[in-house]
């Protein structure tokens, strides 16, 4: 199967240490081996040798929406559409109040109470939360879910619930921090998206987020977090506030310009991937573990490759002391509370040895219930 994957030569563009099948692609892709130079070329050349030029001539001053350019054919959406910066949770609070601001009659927010944290911790200062699971829009604002649910990597029906919602009178906004770089995304309908690129898209740890704003809103929706770098003209220094036209209406004020290097060297890996190629591989790989690891484990995840993203979930009430049982076996997945073990799937650089190898680990540390070895009972800071 390797043999025959056409995405096989990717692999050879990340570091991926000996001995170590890494299958936490879904929380921290791996490094490209280009970033380290486009990064040092950054530090050294833009900032060392130009110093504040930087901004004018290393292009700086520009990032937060040329990349957000270069990122748009990932999420389906055409330049002037996407704003990089920040982070995901920043991203999500602008969405959803920008969203209240568009619909001031309303202060319903629908949510998904399984959904990561972070975005209903934001918003929850903002409107009314309700859950989806009871189906209800007529008198929501806005509606924010996650493509692909981070624990379970149970994926939604995009374009039927966002037709849904609309038709209620509500704004739909799509998180897709668990599917952009797993599969073919299309935020076109939406009203808002937000996403990170430090999962599957490899832009490092801290790396910016994004925002997704649909061109029908940009004349009407407002930034709720209106820093100067969303001023019409920045550079004028004017005492009133003035919001620029279009998409940089959403920045917020001066972008991470070292980790934007990092995620310049990511976006150049995927200006040349085909992403149907990624999704098939993704459904290939994922199926694969389900199948290996078969009834020793209880399946967390969707049975369907259809409905699910690139990762597989399974239930163990002990999951924690079992993750760290293979991790001291060199294969790589997290734990999520209360009882999920989580492996992620990223097509670009996991292949499907890699697969076999973990699912072989894996019955090993349950057959022989390595995972009660005491050193693996304490938990560690990052899970
Ligand atoms: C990873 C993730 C985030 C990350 O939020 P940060 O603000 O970058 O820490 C937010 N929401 C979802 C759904 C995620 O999966």
């Amino acid at each position: 199967m390797d043999a025959e994957d056409p995405l096989r030569d990717f692999r050879q563009e990340f570091v991926l240490p000996d001995g170590v099948v890494y299958l936490v692609g879904n929380s921290l892709g791996a490094l490209p081996r280009r970033t380290s130079a486009r990064v040092a070329r950054a530090v050294e050349e833009e900032w060392g040798r130009q110093l504040v030029g930087g901004w004018n001539s290393a292009g700086w001053y520009a990032q937060p929406l040329t990349t957000g350019d270069r990122l748009a054919p990932l999420i389906g959406a055409g330049p002037g559409q996407v704003v990089v910066g920040n982070t995901t949770s920043i991203a999500v609070y602008q969405a959803v109040a920008a969203a209240l601001r568009l619909r001031p009659d309303r202060n319903v927010i629908v949510v998904d109470r399984t959904n990561f944290p972070t975005d209903n911790y934001i918003v929850h200062e903002l409107g009314e939360l309700r859950d989806v699971s009871e189906g209800r829009f007529e008198d929501a604002a806005a509606v924010l879910l996650s493509e692909v649910d981070y624990r379970t990597g149970a994926r939604y029906d995009v374009p039927e619930i966002t037709a849904k919602v609309q038709e209620a009178g509500a704004l739909m906004i799509w998180d897709v921090c668990h599917s952009v770089g797993a599969m073919r995304v299309d935020v076109s309908q939406a009203d808002f998206a937000v996403g990170c690129t430090y999962k599957y898209l490899n832009a490092g740890p801290g790396a910016p987020a994004f925002l997704y704003v649909n061109p029908r809103h940009h004349a009407e929706a407002s930034n709720v977090l209106p820093g100067w770098y969303s001023h019409a003209e920045p550079f004028a220094f004017e005492p009133d506030y003035r919001p620029a036209e279009g998409i940089r209406r959403f920045t917020v004020s001066t972008p991470h310009v070292l980790s934007f290097a990092a995620l310049e060297a990511a976006l150049d890996i995927w200006e040349r991937v085909d992403l149907d190629q990624v999704r098939a591989k993704s459904m290939a790989l994922t199926s694969l573990f389900v199948d290996l690891v078969g009834d020793a484990l209880e399946l967390a995840s969707p049975r369907d490759a259809e409905r699910r993203g690139s990762q597989v979930s399974f239930f163990h009430e002990d999951g924690y002391p079992v993750m760290r049982a293979l991790i001291d076996r060199g294969v790589h997945g997290d734990f999520r509370a209360p009882d999920i073990l989580r492996f992620g799937f990223a097509p670009l650089y996991t292949r499907f040895v890699d697969v076999y190898d973990a699912a072989a680990t894996l019955h090993e540390v349950l057959d022989k219930e390595l995972w009660r070895d005491e050193r693996y009972a304490r938990r560690l800071a990052v899970t």
